[in-house]
């Protein structure tokens, strides 16, 4: 098909062994069969090479595959001409008095699934307290207690949904289990975060879904359960998978996206960055435009301990789309 997927991926998982001792054999080699972004029917799968970019992980020794599904300019374009055109609907709905004023803060509900195999914490049995852990990381994050912008939004927990179901066990990104354990899982409007935790395929910390003007029963984040905070993801246990795979959500590119040329991440105030950064390469510089590598941006592929701030212009890219996409 024409498209690409329009589910936005994980973060890299594979550069530190201790982190690759709990990541699977099992994974799907090569190809990822995906849903596509704006046309395709839900049930539509395409396959495509996987490993399009992996040479940065290769280089440092890690066995994981590059992001399945980054975005292409092509698919960027196509993005960014539907937040427009979903812009100039919500003000044309306004103008009738059809629409809500826009919001300029926003409480997300969340709804958080755990994916078990069994009951043991081998088996996906994560405590609670790492879910609210989570719940915290988000609030810090996006309030820009860690360090970066203040975004308009703050997250509330409104349900722990613990699931037992081995054949959704490790969650396969761009399976059918998956589309099923979605279909059946997922809950509230398009203002609601469904989070999906388990161990994951293919070597991945996590991945979400873009916004979509119609609510689509994939919308949602899966994030690899120990990547939570007080999990045993090495140098991704602090949570900021889940900051990450947020971002996403609510339409942040990666920092990295387009590389050194273009409009990059359609954010002004990100420096644009030839390729994804891994550890945390303090003062690394891949592009001639001006401004160091934004590695302790969110949406680069940094330890959690090396990212801890959105830009303001990430947030005015967050709080647009939420009102195009996601308000009521
Ligand atoms: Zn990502």
């Amino acid at each position: 098909m024409g498209l690409r997927p329009n589910l936005l991926t994980r973060r890299a998982a594979g550069v530190a062994s201790t982190t690759l001792a709990l990541l699977l054999s099992t994974a799907a080699v090569g190809v990822v069969p995906a849903a596509s972004a704006f046309s395709a029917a839900p049930s539509e799968v395409c396959a495509e090479p996987a490993d399009v970019h992996s040479d940065a992980r290769i280089k440092k020794g890690g066995i994981a595959k590059h992001e399945p599904n980054e975005l292409t300019a092509k698919q960027v374009r196509e993005r960014e001409a539907d937040l427009a055109a979903a812009l100039r609907e919500r003000a044309s709905f306004r103008a009738g008095a059809q629409a809500a004023a826009p919001l300029a803060s926003v409480t997300i509900p969340v709804v958080v699934h755990v994916i078990q195999r069994d009951s043991t914490r081998a088996g996906g049995n994560i405590p609670d307290s790492m879910i609210t852990s989570q719940i915290s990381v988000l609030n810090q994050a996006y309030s820009g207690a860690t360090g970066g912008a203040a975004t308009a939004f703050g997250f509330q927990l409104t349900k722990i949904n613990r699931v037992t179901n081995p054949a959704w066990y490790p969650i396969v990104q761009g399976s059918s289990a998956e589309r099923s354990m979605k279909t059946s899982l997922r809950e509230g409007g398009k203002n609601t975060l469904n989070v999906y935790l388990g161990e994951l395929s293919d070597d991945l910390l996590g991945w979400a879904t873009f916004p979509q003007r119609k609510l689509n029963s994939m919308d949602g984040v899966v994030v690899l359960s120990e990547s939570l905070p007080g999990g045993t993801a090495a140098n991704y246990n602090q949570g900021d998978t889940g900051t990450h795979e947020v971002g996403h959500w609510l339409n942040l590119y990666h920092t990295f996206q387009g590389g050194c040329s273009g409009s990059g991440d359609s954010v002004s105030d990100t420096p644009a960055e030839a390729s994804p950064a891994f550890q945390c390469p303090t003062g690394r510089d891949t592009c001639a435009t001006a401004g160091l590598d934004p590695i302790t941006n969110f949406m680069d592929y940094t330890y959690d301990s090396c990212m801890y701030q959105f830009t303001a212009g990430q947030a005015s890219r967050m709080l647009t789309a939420w009102n195009a996409y996601r308000a009521a």
